[in-house]
């Protein structure tokens, strides 16, 4: 490891790396990488490198994990032996397990759970280099991948994190500032700045802390820009590609093509009406009525979601310079 730098920004307002105080790293996406994966991306946000996957929703097994009432998201966060400096060793440890749980509630709030009872979404964020700020990175990637696997989602989750070295407040940790700086807050919130996640490290004032969720929102802002342009750029040429053969076009025209008749389909109280003899609510007792519902709702309501729910996030994105306030009572870790 680097020794500790003696200053973090220099005389002209400037971090190691170059970045202003409120400038996040270089990120950039790809979407879809993995073709066995229901929804896949990859990020490289400064030298971080991330992979992420998203399979389901799918029947959980053993059943007895399952929800009656929603599906079970599971997500896993974890650092290849290769990812840092010093080599990692392979497995879970307390880290990894930690960053998993807050991850999964990060998109908690988010994710339409209860249109999919009995089922899991497992989602899979590994970390092939490591810079500083993975966890948010993971979450940046994984929400993209969520959305790329056409989960139902009120929106977006942007992750980005706040630190502070040499007095001063400065937007997403390289890793001297991740190491040395003397608070790391890393934050994930939604577009309409609900915070989802929040953790800190380290000591800053009432006052700072205000300020840091700020610069976060700003932060998060300009990444949910990068998110749904990536997005974009998938489902737009998606939409003008005819349909053939090939196995990717025929998802993009159960996309494209599904009305919002085939939502209604999907609607969780058609399911349960369908499950006529269900006489009480365990998934063990509507185990025929769950298998067939969570397979076949599937591709229609990936359709469904992205006409409706992108579009709209996307114009969410213009108006959300007001990312609102009223969070400032967030817990902190
Ligand atoms: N890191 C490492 N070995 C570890 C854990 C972390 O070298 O076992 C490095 C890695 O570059 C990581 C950084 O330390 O990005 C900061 O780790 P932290 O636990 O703060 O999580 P992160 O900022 O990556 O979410």
């Amino acid at each position: 490891m680097s020794d500790k730098p003696e200053k973090f920004i220099d005389e002209n307002g400037l971090r190691l790396d170059g970045r202003r105080i409120d400038e996040i790293r270089p990120m950039k996406m790809e979407i879809g990488v993995l073709s066995r994966a229901d929804g896949s991306c990859y990020l490289e946000w400064g030298k971080n490198k991330v992979l992420a996957a998203v399979y389901g929703p799918r029947e959980l097994h053993p059943r007895r994990l399952q929800k009656a009432d929603s599906v079970l998201i599971r997500y896993r966060y974890n650092m290849a032996a290769f990812s840092v400096e010093d080599r990692i060793r392979p497995g879970p440890s307390r880290r990894s397990t930690e960053i998993s749980k807050v991850s999964r509630e990060a998109f908690e709030p988010v994710v339409l759970t209860h249109l999919y009872p009995g089922a899991v979404i497992d989602v899979f964020a590994e970390v092939l280099q490591a810079d500083a700020g993975t966890r948010t990175a993971a979450i940046n990637a994984a929400s993209v991948a969520l959305a790329d696997a056409g989960i139902p989602m009120k929106g977006l989750v942007s992750a980005c994190a706040v630190g502070k070295v040499d007095g001063k407040l400065v937007l997403d940790l390289n890793k001297p500032e991740d190491n040395y700086g003397d608070a790391d807050i890393p934050m994930a919130m939604t577009s309409d700045g609900e915070i989802t996640l929040i953790q800190m490290d380290g000591d800053v004032t009432q006052e700072e802390f205000k300020q840091a969720i700020e610069m976060c929102k700003e932060g998060c802002r300009q990444i949910m820009e990068i998110q749904k342009e990536t997005l974009r750029n998938k489902f737009t040429k998606l939409d003008e590609v005819d349909i053939s053969d090939d196995e990717e076009d025929v998802d993009v025209s159960a996309l494209v093509e599904s009305t919002l008749e085939s939502a209604e389909d999907d609607d969780i109280e058609d399911k349960e009406s369908d499950s006529d003899e269900e006489e009480d609510a365990t998934p063990e007792s509507s185990e025929e009525d769950e298998d067939i519902d969570v397979d076949e709702s599937h591709s229609d309501f990936e359709a469904v979601e992205l006409v409706e729910d992108f579009e709209e996030s996307f114009t969410d994105v213009d108006e959300e310079e007001d990312v609102s306030d009223g969070e400032d009572d967030e817990e902190k870790d």
